[in-house]
């Protein structure tokens, strides 16, 4: 692995939120504290300290930062406030702005500008799109006598262009996937080839952390004694909530969308009515946590971390209208409203896909998975001069 050192990095983590870095004199009362760590990995310590030194080569061939979750156990103890859990919420910033492809991420975490910019952006281009299709087709799709949602937005059309944007977003996110694996697994496999059965045999660590979360409940929050499960059940739904939308909205968008107004019972709405009930939950929750700042994880607020939440609340209260507005037979506020909810999506999944916060759900998982490949690796020893492990 190259040594060269990158004498900046300390200073431009801090534009990725770190705080206190430069303060932590290497004591390890953190590593102590942390619930999460372990001898291979004995992080938040030996990442301030690659940070420090500007071992940028060796911080991105780790994990270490993605497998922290923020719990906060280690900033109430350290001797000199360095917020140490901020400092590894700051290299997750900028790992995901290192593996993006396009550049994005970095502007959007170093950025306010480049937020408001890309948002505004983004949403101009689907509101001319709107004002485009109705211009090309002389405005005819818009029935204003009733609620025909699906002559003012086709969904077929719609659905198209979901996958179309979802493909593009798709292969950002994978090339990021791609350019942390690389980085992971080269110190290990040295320019050796990663045998397919052995990517197969330990698939299921990702699709469990995926799924779960695990090992976040390993936290242990406030209080010391207990795991701290609320916190991970709160995530735990929020995630089924966007999930339930996701795959509404991806796969089955010529069902969800509809003209037709179904019974109380039917699945189209208490679906829709489930993500929507979780998704304003859950976001109002973190938004109320870091406007009051109780909660050592939400202490310290970057622009992005607004972001996300806000999207999501967003889009759940739109939705809402958009229903509302249908049921009630109201024309234009269901047409604007519409319009609005999906300029709000699109510029969520655009900001968040690969590049913001979102990210986070592909690369923890991702980091676990890559570990397992690299304990596999050296098991069956397929490379006889392995480096050691850890990253201290
Ligand atoms: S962050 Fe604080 S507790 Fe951790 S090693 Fe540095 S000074 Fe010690
Ligand atoms: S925030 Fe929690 S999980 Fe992360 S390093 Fe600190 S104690 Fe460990």
């Amino acid at each position: 692995m190259s040594t060269r050192v990158d004498p900046n990095l300390l200073i431009d983590l801090q534009d990725y939120g770190a705080v206190g870095a430069e303060k932590c004199f290497n004591c390890g009362t953190c590593t102590a504290m942390c619930p999460l760590t372990s001898d291979e990995h004995p992080f938040p310590r030996n990442m301030i300290r690659l940070a420090q030194v500007g071992a940028k080569e060796q911080l991105l061939a780790s994990t270490d930062p993605w497998l922290c979750y923020y719990c906060g156990d280690c900033a109430s103890t350290c001797p000199k406030e360095a917020e140490p859990g901020e400092t590894m919420m700051a290299l997750r910033r900028w790992l995901t702005a290192q593996y993006d492809p396009t550049g994005l991420s970095a502007k959007l975490y170093t950025s306010e500008t480049a937020v408001i910019k890309t948002i505004v952006r983004i949403g101009l281009i689907v509101l001319v799109l709107f004002i485009g299709y109705h211009a090309l087709t002389g405005f005819h799709n818009i029935v204003t006598n009733s609620v025909q949602l699906n002559t003012f937005a086709p969904v077929m059309l719609v659905w198209a262009l979901v996958l179309l944007h979802g493909s593009m977003l798709f292969y950002r996110m994978i090339a990021g996937v791609f350019k942390m694996s690389r980085h992971v697994l080269a110190p290990v496999t040295m320019g050796n080839k990663v045998p397919l059965r052995i990517y197969l045999e330990t698939l299921p660590v990702y699709i469990t952390a995926f799924a779960t979360q695990r090992r976040w409940r390993d936290c242990h929050g406030d209080d010391e004694e207990k795991h701290d499960d609320g916190r991970w059940f709160k995530h735990f739904l929020l995630v089924t909530g966007y999930v339930t939308m996701l795959v509404l909205i991806l796969g089955f968008l010529w069902w969800f969308q509809t003209d037709a107004f179904y019974p109380l019972w039917h699945p189209q709405r208490w679906l829709g009515y489930y993500a929507t009930i979780v998704l304003i939950y859950t976001s109002s929750e973190i938004l109320i946590g870091r406007w009051r700042k109780t909660e050592q994880l939400h202490r310290f607020s970057q622009p992005t971390d607004w972001l996300f939440p806000t999207f999501i609340l967003t889009g759940a209260v739109t939705g809402i209208f958009v229903h509302i507005f249908r049921y009630a037979g109201w024309a234009w506020p269901t047409y604007i409203i519409y319009v609005i909810h999906v300029m709000a999506m699109v510029a969520m999944l655009d900001t968040e896909v690969g590049v913001g916060k979102w990210a986070h759900l592909f690369y923890r998982p991702l980091a676990m998975y890559l570990e397992a490949i690299k304990a596999k690796v050296r098991e069956e020893q397929l490379v006889p001069d392995f480096a050691p492990t850890g990253t201290d």
